[in-house]
C-alpha cells in the first residue's frame, strides 16, 4: 500500500489502480510506425512499479532496452462510472508528472505476437511518479508544457494541448470501461521523443511549473 506524495498538503490518499494510455501524440505514434487508434487504447501498470522523486529506475535482467516516456498523470479524487465530458474534471483531485518507462524490446516482441503490455509495463520501479498538485492550482489540464531531459539533454518536449484526446474525453471514455476510485491515476500518454535510458543516466521531467520529478536509472540488483 502505497500513499501519494503531495505538493503543499498533507493529505494521505492511496494510490489505487493505474490506467495507461498509448498513441495520444500523432507525432509519438508515427515515431513508433503506427497510427493513432479511433477510440484511446488502454493498458494497466500494478501500483507495485511506483516510486517517487530521487528515487531509482531499476533495470531489468529480462530486458535490454528500457524506453522514457514522460506524461500528464490524472489523478481521481471520487467514485466515477460512465462520467460524461462535461462533468469530467469534477471528479479529478490533482495532477503528477509520471514516466511510463517500457521495456521497449519486450513491448516490441509483445505486439509481434499480438501479446499483451503488461511484461513491458508492468516491472518494479517503472511508475515514477511526482508531488502531486491539486486541481485548483492548475488552469487548464489541456495546455501545460511537458519537459523531459536525460543528463540534462531535452528529449521530449510538448504540450498537453497536442493530446488527441481531451483529459474529460479520458475520463470519460476509461469511465465507462470501469469504475474509477479515489487515489486512481490515469497516465495520459506520451508526446515523441521518447529513447533509450541506461544504467547512471539521471531524468528530470517537468510539468510547467507545477511538478518537477527527478530520477537516476541503476541496474538490477537481483
Ligand atoms: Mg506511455
Amino acid at each position: 500500500m502505497t500513499n501519494y506524495r503531495f505538493k503543499n498538503s498533507e493529505k494521505k490518499i492511496r494510490i489505487g489502480k493505474i490506467i495507461g494510455l498509448a498513441r495520444t501524440y500523432r507525432e509519438h505514434a508515427a515515431e513508433m510506425q503506427t497510427k493513432i487508434t479511433e477510440e484511446p487504447l488502454l493498458f494497466l501498470k500494478p501500483e507495485s512499479a511506483v516510486i517517487f522523486n530521487n528515487e531509482t529506475i531499476r533495470i531489468p535482467t529480462m530486458s535490454s532496452s528500457l524506453h522514457h516516456e514522460v506524461e500528464l498523470g490524472v489523478v481521481m479524487g471520487k467514485t466515477a462510472r460512465h462520467i460524461s465530458q462535461t462533468h469530467a474534471l469534477d471528479y479529478v483531485l490533482g495532477y503528477v508528472v509520471v514516466l511510463d518507462i517500457t521495456a521497449r524490446d519486450i513491448q516490441s516482441d509483445a505486439k509481434k505476437k499480438g501479446w499483451p503490455w503488461t511484461i513491458a509495463k508492468g516491472f518494479d520501479t517503472f511508475a515514477p511518479i511526482s508531488d502531486m498538485v491539486l486541481k485548483d492550482e492548475i488552469l487548464d489540464p489541456n495546455d501545460l508544457d511537458l519537459v523531459l531531459t536525460v543528463n540534462n539533454q531535452v528529449k521530449q518536449q510538448s504540450n498537453t494541448k497536442y493530446m488527441v484526446y481531451s483529459v474529460e474525453r479520458i475520463i470519460e471514455f476509461v469511465s465507462c470501461v470501469m469504475t474509477l476510485k479515489r487515489g486512481d491515476l490515469i497516465m495520459t500518454g506520451t508526446p515523441s521523443g521518447v529513447g533509450e535510458i541506461v544504467d547512471g543516466d539521471v531524468l528530470e521531467a517537468r510539468l510547467g511549473d507545477y511538478c518537477v520529478l527527478s530520477v537516476d536509472v541503476r541496474k538490477s540488483m537481483e
